[in-house]
């Protein structure tokens, strides 16, 4: 079966699918960003499920309950904060979208949406982090797996019209 890859534009918060990924911090307990905005929209539930996780590790993922989101699940992962690039970060971000798809194949899950993880206040250059994910998303599915539908959902057109060039 082909897996859809599709983009959009807009709040990740509202994507109704089966897992959103939430670009989270090594301690799982909310923060700014594309994190803040998912725990608003989830609600208190998800920071008390968060407690339970003993944290994540730079390039790995945990999946909780989505809560009050429309989306059933979060996997959060822990992006590279952007050093210069030879200190393993490009590895480290293809590590989260692998680990974040493989977690949710593992729960048979169909469709699952990325923010642009690393882009924001962790400064991963954005062509780079596009190029990153994409080669990540196609090598995970170059091999059979639940996975039917993974959405790149982008918070501005700039990121938009990346991804729209690499998938053409
Ligand atoms: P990081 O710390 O991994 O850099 P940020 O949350 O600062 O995480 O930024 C990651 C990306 O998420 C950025 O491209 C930012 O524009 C985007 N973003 C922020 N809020 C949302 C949202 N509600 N939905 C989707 N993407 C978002």
């Amino acid at each position: 079966m082909t897996t859809h890859l599709q983009v959009l534009e807009g709040d990740i918060t509202q994507f109704d699918v089966d897992a959103i990924v939430n670009a989270a911090n090594t301690s799982l307990m909310g923060g700014g960003g594309v994190d803040g905005a998912i725990h608003r929209a989830a609600g208190p539930d998800l920071v008390r499920e968060c407690m339970g996780l003993n944290g994540c590790k730079t390039g790995e993922a945990k999946i909780t309950k989505g809560y009050k989101l429309k989306a059933r699940h979060v996997i959060h992962t822990v992006g590279p904060v952007w050093h210069g690039g030879s200190n393993g970060e490009p590895e480290l971000l293809r590590s989260c979208y692998a680990n974040s798809l493989r977690l949710a194949a593992e729960h048979g899950l169909q469709s699952i949406a990325f923010p642009c993880i690393s882009t924001g206040v962790y400064r991963f250059p954005p062509d780079h982090a596009a190029e990153m994910a994409v080669a990540a998303v196609r090598g995970f599915l170059s091999r059979p797996s639940t996975l039917e539908t993974v959405i790149f959902c982008c918070f501005s057109a700039p990121d938009r019209e990346r991804y729209e060039t690499l998938l053409r």
